[in-house]
């Protein structure tokens, strides 16, 4: 449900905001001359707006490709993010945008076709090399898409550039632009999977973890590849069964052929964001469990980290082969 729609002048105009609109026949959007006026403004309060978000269609002036962190990757050593959107549909209490923004509205981007530029330009620059770009950093790459269409537009695109991969990152199982589609091979399809147990408790507002994977095995089954993402690992009670009961349904339940790549991922948080993350979520037990100051990061203790990672590995490796690990230690 969206609160209100603010524009920005400049897009007023912008084919890709006036079909927006004819999704929201009953609102009246307000215009305003730079998005930041409205998404940047002093004293909001994220959880109150996280119940009434409103939509501001804005253009992004600079900034389209960024590098990911050094331990970000899926096996290419050129690696990249690009966001349209800043903000969720979704409310995982682990999620550092919480921490990030002082806003809950969501932003789109809409000027796709300067992202495009941005993308070409490092295509090209890194022509005989091997790239992946990111998408779903800011956002999930795919719960949004009935408005902003993002995936239906950067698919064909993707297409042509045999060199690169995309990654679309979601916890959506709205599929219906890649349920529409021949599988794009240079696609990934990854999906934030945690077990059961906890995702009811953490993950408020996104599919169920049934519902997931479910709708990874019908992707599967038409030949997308899939990309399986741990990440975060997470800790408590009873962890190793329910892990362990996790990586059993998912194999079960998706064709091993369709795995292009599974990360694993410890929990973590920028020091700088944690403090207003649990300000933000004084009840939530994730929050308060035993987590520690490591460096620039709250996380869990090396010990409770490491063990967490070899347990998991060492029950991937009865399913996958480890040649499609990869950590994903990065916080951007
Ligand atoms: S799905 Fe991802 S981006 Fe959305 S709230 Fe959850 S962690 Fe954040």
């Amino acid at each position: 449900m969206i609160n209100q729609i603010y524009i920005e002048n400049e897009i007023k105009y912008h084919p890709r905001v006036q079909s927006i609109l004819k999704k929201f026949k009953r609102k009246t959007p307000i215009y305003i001359d730079k998005y930041a006026s409205v998404f940047n403004k002093k004293n909001q309060n994220f959880r109150i707006q996280k119940k009434y978000p409103s939509l501001i269609l804005a253009k992004k002036k600079s900034g389209y490709v960024l590098k990911t962190p050094p331990d970000f990757g899926i096996g290419n050593s050129n690696n990249f993010y690009f966001s349209h959107m800043y903000n969720c549909l979704y409310d995982c209490e682990y999620c550092f945008l919480q921490g990030m923004y002082s806003s809950a509205d969501y932003i789109l981007f809409v000027n796709y076709e300067d992202f495009e530029d941005g993308i070409k330009e490092k295509i090209n620059f890194l022509k005989n090399e091997k790239v992946t770009f990111f998408s779903g950093y800011d956002c999930d790459s795919l719960a949004f898409e009935k408005i902003s269409g993002f995936v239906s537009y950067f698919l064909p695109f993707f297409k042509k550039f045999s060199n690169v991969e995309i990654e679309l990152r979601t916890k959506s199982t709205q599929m219906d632009p890649l349920l529409k589609l021949e599988p794009v091979s240079n696609c990934i399809v990854a999906f934030s999977l945690l077990p059961t147990e906890i995702a009811d408790k953490t993950d408020h507002k996104a599919p169920t973890i049934k519902k997931r994977i479910n709708k990874i095995s019908e992707l599967a089954s038409m030949g997308w590849k899939i990309g399986l993402r741990f990440d975060p690992l997470i800790h408590g009670e009873n962890w190793k069964n329910i892990y362990k009961e996790l990586f059993a349904d998912v194999f079960k339940n998706i064709d091993k052929k369709a795995i292009h790549s599974i990360t694993l991922g410890p929990l973590r948080f920028p020091k700088a964001m944690f403090k207003k993350i649990l300000g933000m979520n004084p009840n939530s037990k994730l929050l308060s469990d035993v987590l520690v100051l490591r460096g620039n990061k709250i996380s869990y203790t090396n010990e409770i980290e490491l063990e967490m990672q070899s347990f998991c590995i060492d029950l991937l490796k009865k399913y996958s082969p480890e040649t499609l690990f990869f950590s994903c230690k990065g916080n951007f």
